[in-house]
């Protein structure tokens, strides 16, 4: 048959025209894009072999790069099951793909992303387009005998013609642009680019790829072809082997491989997607946190992406929610088709999928750990802790199985943390809430005052100490096992049971009136500071404690705001005062004898500062409490 010439579909022509004038930086993918058909190529022969034996080869099946210096060729070659002349015209004549029109369309109307997004995914055959400017394909179906010649200069129309090959396969000839002047093109013959461009993108792929190179003539000895005698690649996607024949050093090999971390990793989590998207995916827990963490928009995170073993991309954000950025690993997917934009990823329902499947197996994994050995776990909540309880503020999330995970320090528990559920487990049939501080130290909180009244009761109460606690804890707070969680800093704490109750009732009442004139003198010395001064219930020890009415925001979190620039409305704690303190006693006594005594008003302004350092806070002015101490201690020391 004689050679034809054809005109390409109209969209393909456009796509040439893209891939042509393609701003886009990375072209190196086009070959990583030519290895994935060939692979794919393989695979089918080999599958179809098993139906029918005449389709199976002999030879190995291997993706072979033949590149010329002289000539400025690249060939890419397989045995695989290769295309009639009628697959080539369907297949590389027009564009079938739904994804690749649609990015069309939205490229006609302007609303295409960046073209650097185009090479992240599958932009198929037509990427060689960004290196070549010629192309000639010859394939040869397995099963035909006769092989056919695809040819065009991208310029509109191509040819087809009748061609010779050894047997079934494709071999793909890519004339390359010239590299001077191009930045972003590398020279796509020398061993040591290809090299590389296999190896980041095509590690993986489960057939060898060898690379022959024919270095160039000198004075001495005519051009000559070398074979690179070992593939480029190492075909070990160790994530498709079952779990029980990967030995832990090759788990740690890996790990190191992708992520350049040389500690080992404290947990690895293989998991197998099935049904209507099938994935598998790799995890890693490391054992130290990275020094970016937390900031959050430069952080890498850790998944990347591979389709069918071909690298897609790195730090594949859609994958993993904030508060698992720490996870790192490789996820591939069977049937994840490569649309061409990032905001279309986001979207793709398989990705959603995936992604729910990753965050449940981590969470269950780290459930697992934590009844297994719990020393280790206490070790990776060191490190991540504060980032997974991130995942509380969201609102997407289950945040009981996060809860489960959640550790803290107790009054029970000295140094050591205690889970949450253990707290609610060890919780009395009455109590009705999970008690809870939040301030910045375990030191500073365990001396708070406000645990007094706890201590004396037996009731324990956790007290957390990560910046992230105070919003979770106070914006939207979670019940866990059916309890709410409840500040013992914030509003009227009683602890007592009924008939306690009603007698501390009348008490008060009692005690109310007795101190009431005694109060309204300390309210007007500290006004300025505090909205009220009240008898408190929860003091057993110390003479004062400041507390926060019920809706008030915390210190914590009044900071941040202020440091995030914005505005915080004015607010003042209320102090309480111990009527069983010496202290508070004896100025009821100085009172009753003359309510203008001096002494109630400098007090005052002592049993304040004291309630604002016994939580960690600091006085607006030192140095006048300092005097007052002075004069205190002169007068005792006489
Ligand atoms: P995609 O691979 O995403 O389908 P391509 O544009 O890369 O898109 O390729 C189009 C089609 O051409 C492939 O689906 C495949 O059927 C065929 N093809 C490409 N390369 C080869 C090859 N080396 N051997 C056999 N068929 C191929």
């Amino acid at each position: 048959m004689t050679t034809q010439t054809h005109e390409f579909q109209a969209e393909v022509k456009k796509l040439l025209d893209l891939m042509i004038h393609s701003l886009y930086s990375n072209k190196d993918v086009f070959l990583r894009e030519l290895i994935s058909n060939a692979s794919d190529a393989l695979d089918r022969r080999r599958f179809e072999g098993l139906t029918d034996a005449g389709l199976q080869d002999e030879a190995e099946p291997t993706v072979r790069l033949l590149a010329d210096s002289e000539a400025r060729t690249l060939v890419i070659e397989d045995n695989g099951i290769g295309m009639t002349r009628e697959e080539l015209v369907e297949n590389l004549g027009t564009i079938a793909r739904s994804g690749t029109l649609e990015y069309l369309k939205k490229v006609e109307q302007g609303e295409a992303g960046p073209p650097e997004l185009i090479g992240q995914f599958g932009v198929g055959f037509y990427a060689c387009f960004m290196v070549a400017d010629r192309v000639e394909v010859v394939s040869q179906k397995a099963g035909s005998d006769q092989a056919a010649c695809w040819k065009t200069d991208g310029s509109g129309t191509y040819t087809l013609e009748d061609a010779e090959r050894d047997g079934p396969g494709t071999t793909i000839t890519l004339h390359l642009v010239d590299v001077d002047g191009d930045e972003g093109i590398s020279d796509y013959t020398d061993e040591w680019v290809l090299r590389s461009i296999v190896k980041r993108y095509s590690d993986f792929v489960a057939h060898p790829i060898r690379l022959t190179v024919t270095k160039k003539e000198d004075d001495e000895s005519p051009a000559q072809a070398v074979d690179v005698e070992e593939p480029l690649n190492s075909m070990k996607a160790i994530w498709t082997r079952p779990t029980s024949e990967v030995t832990e050093e090759e788990f740690g090999e890996f790990y190191t491989h992708i992520t350049h971390d040389h500690n080992a990793p404290s947990l690895h989590v293989s998991t197998s997607l099935e049904g209507t998207f099938e994935a598998r995916a790799l995890l890693y827990i490391p054992s130290v946190a990275p020094f970016d963490l937390y900031h959050r928009e430069m952080a890498h995170r850790g998944i990347q992406l591979y389709v069918r073993r071909v690298f897609i991309m790195d730090e594949c954000r859609d994958l993993m929610p904030d508060y698992l950025r720490f996870v790192k690993g490789v996820v591939d997917a069977e049937d994840l088709s490569l649309n061409v934009s990032r905001e279309m990823l986001q979207q793709s329902k398989p990705i959603q999928v995936i992604r729910k499947h990753l965050v449940k197996k981590t969470l269950e994994e780290l459930g697992r750990l934590m009844s297994q050995d719990e020393e280790k776990y206490l070790s990776f909540w060191a490190q991540f802790g504060p980032v997974l309880k991130e995942g509380l503020l969201g609102f997407e999330e289950k945040k009981d199985r996060i809860l489960d995970l959640v550790y803290a320090h107790s009054t029970d528990e000295g140094d050591g943390l205690t889970s949450l559920a253990a707290y609610v487990d060890r919780m009395k049939d009455d109590q009705e809430a999970i008690y809870y501080m939040a301030g910045p130290s375990r030191e500073v909180l365990s001396g708070s005052p406000h645990l007094e009244a706890f201590r004396a009761k037996g009731v324990e109460v956790l007290l957390f100490t990560d910046p992230v606690d105070d919003v979770w804890l106070e914006q939207m707070p979670p019940e866990y096992k059916g309890k709410p969680f409840r500040s013992v800093g914030l509003g009227e704490i009683d602890l007592s049971d009924e008939t306690e109750k009603e007698e501390q009732e009348a008490e008060r009442k009692q005690k109310e009136d007795d101190f009431g004139g005694l109060l309204g003198g300390l309210r007007a010395a500290v006004q300025d500071d505090v909205k009220e001064v009240r008898l408190s219930s929860r003091l057993t020890t110390s003479a004062s404690c400041l507390v926060r009415d019920e809706g008030d925001l915390s210190p914590q979190i009044e900071a941040m705001l202020k440091q995030a620039g914005q505005e915080v409305p004015e607010r003042k704690p209320i102090l309480e005062v111990n009527a069983e303190h010496p202290v508070v006693k004896r100025l009821q006594a100085i009172f009753e004898s003359n309510g203008t005594d001096p002494r109630i008003a400098d007090s005052a302004g002592l049993l304040y500062a004291q309630a604002v350092l016994s939580e960690g806070g600091q006085l607006a002015d030192p140095r006048a409490f300092n005097e007052k101490v002075a004069q205190l201690l002169e007068k005792s020391l006489g």
